[in-house]
């Protein structure tokens, strides 16, 4: 028993440096802004946040750093703003 619990513990030390095997399908955290603590989701394909910017933009700079901080644990469809990909080039 003991030796298997080991040889968990050992592969899970390899898994944790390889985020790549992780992909969210859902999140939700608090971020902590320069003033205020914002609500920031992903479920369903979609990101929502509780700032005003992305209630106009569908996007802002909570959502966008966690696109860049989760970059590998995120699916592709996670990683784009619809309101950002008319007007920037992927
Ligand atoms: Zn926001």
């Amino acid at each position: 028993m003991r030796s298997s619990l080991i040889g968990k513990i050992e592969k899970a030390k390899i898994y944790a440096q390889q985020p790549e095997r992780v992909t969210f399908s859902a999140l939700s955290v608090d971020f902590h802004g320069g003033h205020n603590i914002h609500k920031v989701d992903y479920s369903d394909g979609k990101w929502h946040c509780s700032c005003d910017f992305f209630s106009q933009w569908g996007t802002c700079s909570h959502v966008m750093a966690l696109q860049q901080m989760l970059s590998k644990m995120l699916p592709q469809e996670a990683l784009t703003s619809p309101s950002l990909t008319q007007s920037t080039q992927h």
